[in-house]
């Protein structure tokens, strides 16, 4: 099977140059100027040709951060594998982690083996795993090595939710040191959970009830600190840090104050602390509900910064924290108590078109829209060049963009398995029009031509930022 791409403007993290495409069976065999004339050779015998001329052809999205069919509150997050990827794909993502759940009291070993049989024959995109470690002990830090050799090499930790994943301060410690000498990354939710809780009994004994006290209760000064601790111990234990869904402008001034001394700290932001704030998580009639998540969306005034740390490269990532609940049924079991919301919001169909706003609106360059949503997450989590960037031997995960298509968001139209969107009626310019994921093509104007079982997991290496 081979597939030419024509005339399209190819667009890396290095450049964007007019380049034609050749994939052979399931990677990229050749790239070649147009003017080379070598196109029109690969043409003869070509299985498949595809005319990119006035769109964008940009390695596939990858998400590293995403929450399918994950337990919450007595609840699951509502897209599966299959419907998970199925909706990366139309958003022009070929390319997913998602996090394998320890529950307290079992090994990590029996997390990951649940989470392939959730995925194994389900997944339309490739995808790979983090874990979430919620048990520091003996037995689970000497695990964390199997874990490295089975291809999952980042383990998440919680400065939040007391009593279900928090970890002390002493866990996290002992987690790093643990890190540090296997060559893993620890993934840190960094919120003071312990304030949180504080703030959230007082605020429901005053009756404070709505959606918009998720957000008030835990404000950006909790994440700050909490950040700023993380940072800290990571120092002390000499260990990288990775810090997730970064919302607030204080928390990043901790991460650019590290890095600027050259401490191995990252960062990633994800699209709703981009677009979204902490009005739309006041709206009337318990409509905030559908914009509960941790760390809350905040005051706009944030988001200047945030762009800022994009451009900056003290955020590198942008990830979507894809974590789903029905508005009906699921976020409805916190009417009359906030705190009983299931947290999360579903993202993973619209991160590409949405950064891509940053650049209609100036905010990033086209080069860096596609390493923030492809280059640096494969980079940072072992992927790259496999995924992340269209070069010979790279995996054939290509997506053609149309950047003049206008398209409006909506819970009519998108793929996910939720039954709103929280974008409702946002109008985005460019659209995503043929997706080909590892040399299929499994979207093309419109139509979902892949199939669940395409998708196969992904061992990872370890963070190719590290020495
Ligand atoms: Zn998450």
């Amino acid at each position: 099977m081979s597939i030419v791409i024509r005339d399209g403007l190819v667009i890396t993290a290095t450049g964007a140059t007019p380049t034609d495409v050749l994939v052979s069976g399931e990677r990229v065999a050749a790239l070649a100027s147009p003017d080379s004339g070598l196109a029109d050779r690969w043409v003869t015998g070509a299985d498949q040709v595809i005319d990119a001329t006035g769109r964008y052809v940009i390695p596939g999205g990858v998400d590293v951060h995403t929450h399918l069919e994950m337990p919450f509150g007595g609840t699951f997050s509502s897209d599966t594998f299959e419907t998970g990827t199925i909706a990366a794909a139309w958003g022009g993502t070929t390319t997913i982690i998602d996090f394998a759940v320890q529950p307290k009291g079992s090994s990590l070993l029996s997390a990951l083996d649940r989470w392939h049989e959730k995925a194994d024959g389900q997944a339309a995109v490739d995808y790979g795993f983090h874990l979430i470690l919620s048990d520091v002990n003996d037995a689970t830090l000497k695990e964390m090595d199997a874990c490295v050799d089975a291809g999952v090499n980042s383990f998440k930790m919680f400065m939040a939710y007391p009593g279900v994943f928090y970890a002390t301060d002493g866990d996290i410690l002992r987690a790093m040191s643990r890190a540090r000498d296997i060559g893993a990354m620890v993934m840190m939710h960094a919120e003071n959970g312990i304030a949180i809780d504080q703030l959230v009994t007082e605020a429901l004994a005053e009756g404070r009830t709505e959606p918009v006290h998720h957000g008030v209760t835990r404000p950006t000064e909790l994440e700050a600190e909490a950040t700023h601790r993380a940072i800290a111990l990571a120092k002390v234990t000499g260990s990288p840090l990775y810090i997730v869904h970064l919302s607030a402008s204080e928390a990043l001034s901790a991460v650019t104050a590290a890095r600027d001394t050259g401490q191995n700290v990252f960062a990633e932001t994800c699209p709703q602390y981009l677009f979204l704030s902490l009005d739309d998580l006041d709206r009337p009639d318990f409509e905030g509900a559908k914009y509960v998540a941790s760390p809350p969306l905040r005051p706009r005034s944030h988001q200047a910064e945030l762009w800022r740390g994009l451009r900056t490269n003290d955020l590198s990532v942008v990830s979507t924290d894809h974590c789903p609940f029905c508005f009906k049924e699921q976020k409805e079991l916190g009417r009359g108590d906030f705190s009983k919301i299931p947290n999360g919001m579903p993202g993973v169909e619209h991160r590409m078109d949405l950064l891509h706003q940053g650049v209609v609106r100036g905010e990033i360059s086209l080069p860096r829209w596609v390493e923030i949503t492809s280059t640096t997450p494969a980079r940072m989590f072992g992927l790259y060049p496999r995924k992340g960037t269209i070069g010979p031997g790279s995996d054939a995960d290509i997506v053609i963009y149309d950047p003049r298509a206008v398209q409006t968001l909506s819970v009519q139209t998108h793929h996910m398995n939720v039954d709103y969107s929280a974008y409702e009626g946002l109008q985005v310019l460019g659209r995503v029009e043929t997706v080909v994921s590892r040399g299929q093509v499994v979207l093309d104007r419109g139509s979902f031509l892949g199939r669940t079982g395409h998708g196969r997991f992904l061992a990872r290496e370890p963070c190719q930022y590290l020495h």
